[in-house]
């Protein structure tokens, strides 16, 4: 429902076994404010290990950075969803900046991937945002609504999906952390588009987020909650993160 806000860090290529299960152990217990979803996105290989590190009573999500559309075959290097469901995720990243920058992620296979992620019970978490020269441009809010438009194009209903809005000038360690009124047009026009509580899960926001800026970027109407990046890979930043939200 509309009252939910969501907390999530995606680990990308970083963390050593050791240090995921110590974070996992960490914040396993965590019991969140009411209403506050806390979700993680270990590396492939770390799945079993942080489920098992944060328990079996944990509030906490596991989430997958990608899956593929298929749902078994000759696909050699990738992971499918029936698999992450058998590794217990329950989320899944879909068509991050990096992944469409580096590995041909494209709004095509972004909504390939978001339909099978429906069709087997996982809720995608489907990154958008547009690059600094279409904000230069002016055009950020039009880009935006059509890659969510592009994403959600065959997606079943009424299958739950989260939004991260993530500028790609704002994310990462060459990105400049945002005013939050900069992001004020982009989720007005997709919440005026897409309402939370109908196929919508929630809108979120990526880039650059860190304790600091936390709770003014949660105060942006429309914004359901953070996806966050180097700000949450410290267990006690994501506990704190989780806090704020609430
Ligand atoms: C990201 O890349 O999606 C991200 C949110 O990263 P960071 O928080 O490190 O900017």
């Amino acid at each position: 429902g509309p009252t939910r806000r969501w907390v999530g860090t995606s680990w990308k290529m970083t963390k050593s076994r050791a240090e995921a299960e110590a974070w996992a152990r960490r914040v396993g217990p965590v019991e969140p404010p009411v209403g506050v979803v806390p979700f993680v996105m270990p590396g492939f290989t770390m799945l079993d290990l942080v489920r098992d590190a944060l328990g079996t009573g944990t509030a906490v999500r596991l989430g997958a950075q990608n899956g593929h559309w298929a749902d078994a075959g000759p696909w050699t290097g990738e992971v499918a969803m029936p698999m992450l469901v058998e590794a217990g995720v329950s989320m899944v990243e879909i068509g991050h900046a990096e992944r469409r920058a580096w590995f041909g992620e494209t709004d095509h296979t972004v909504a390939l991937k978001v339909t099978s992620a429906q069709r087997h019970g996982l809720i995608p978490v489907i990154c958008v945002g547009e690059p600094a020269e279409v904000r230069a441009a002016g055009r950020s809010t039009d880009f935006v609504i059509d890659q969510i438009a592009a994403a959600l194009a065959d997606a079943p209903t009424p299958a739950e999906a989260v939004i991260a809005y993530e500028p790609v000038w704002a994310i990462g360690a060459e990105g400049r952390r945002p005013e939050p009124g900069e992001l004020v047009d982009v989720f007005d026009a997709v919440a005026r588009r897409w309402p939370v509580g109908e196929a919508i899960a929630g809108v979120l926001y990526g880039g650059s987020v860190d304790v600091d800026n936390a709770a003014e970027l949660l105060g942006v109407p429309g914004c359901d909650g953070l996806f966050v990046g180097r700000g949450a890979a410290r267990a006690e930043d994501f506990e704190r993160l989780v806090e704020i939200a609430g």
